[in-house]
């Protein structure tokens, strides 16, 4: 067996911002071995593969990171977003054994705070066998996404065409189910715990939600998936079929780039390469993602 396999990383990484304490959390990856049609369906293929060489990336799959945001406080824990969880494959889902081997135990997180209910954003609110797997966790979600995905027949009809849908949907109703009672509804413009300022940001799904925490003068901007690559945020009209609403998904991205770009705040996005901290730089008509740079562990 190659020796790099064998070496276990420490699956996180934390920083400050304010008196927060944040860490960001390695889920897995997954690998997208077909980027056409889910990624820039209506593009030229060759355009994709220029810009992939490039970038110095593979001219022929994505590979989206699984990053989840965690904030510690003096009396909380809060993840936002689960991770996928067990019933995703063995790429991801190793959350829970990487708040381990931070010192965090799943029964010690005491909020959930959802950015939106896709499969790999909510998979890991539950273990293999369906049991919580932080079974003391207040649940927070928007009222707006609930409602889209347990409606009898969600809203597909401004989508592309989402070969997943069928597959999202089932997944959605069975983990809302499971965790109904535990769910605090949160509107689309609000806030949590002083430090958390909550924006529906639609398309990718009707409830998709950006989320800003602030403390101490410092602010880091959660994206959530308003761009899961950067060949959106170079190309945010190219579009993604995985988005509920295409076009609002494009709108929805153009302004939250312009509004990254202007302000310069730090932004977080859970399939950005990790740990997917970075900038949104403007030149002229386009803009390019710059990730952190980081000195030390
Ligand atoms: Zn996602």
């Amino acid at each position: 067996m190659n020796t790099i396999n064998n070496i276990k990383n420490s699956g996180y990484f934390t920083f400050p911002i304010g008196t927060l304490q944040v860490f960001v959390f390695t889920d897995g990856e997954s690998v997208i071995e077909n980027i056409q049609p889910m990624f820039a369906p209506n593009i030229n293929p060759s355009d994709i593969e220029n810009f992939l060489s490039q970038h110095f990336l593979s001219p022929d799959k994505l590979t989206l990171a699984g990053n989840v945001l965690a904030i510690k406080t003096a009396d909380k824990t809060i993840l936002i977003d689960a991770g996928c969880g067990q019933k995703l494959g063995p790429n991801s889902g190793k959350l829970v054994e990487n708040l381990i081997s931070a010192g965090i135990q799943p029964e010690n997180i005491t909020d959930i705070v959802l950015t939106h209910a896709h499969p790999d954003h909510i998979g890991g609110i539950v273990n293999a066998d369906d049991s919580l797997a932080f079974p003391n966790a207040k649940i927070y979600l928007s009222k707006t996404e609930y409602d889209f995905w347990t409606a009898e027949i969600p809203d597909f009809s401004k989508g592309t065409q989402d070969a997943v849908a069928d597959f999202e949907i089932q997944f959605a109703k069975h983990h809302l189910s499971l965790i109904d009672s535990d769910i605090e509804f949160y509107k689309d413009e609000a806030e949590l715990f002083g430090f958390l300022k909550l924006e529906n940001a639609p398309g990718h799904t009707p409830g998709h939600t950006v989320i800003t925490i602030s403390s101490a003068g410092e602010e880091l901007v959660h994206i959530a998936d308003t761009f899961q690559h950067i060949i959106l945020v170079e190309h945010p009209e190219w579009g993604n079929q995985i988005d509920s609403d295409f076009e609002q998904a494009v709108k929805t991205r153009k302004e939250v780039l312009e509004k990254l770009a202007s302000t310069k705040q730090l932004l977080f996005g859970d399939h950005l390469p990790f740990p997917g901290l970075g900038f949104i730089e403007k030149n002229e008509n386009s803009y390019r993602f710059i990730p952190k740079a980081f000195y030390t562990l």
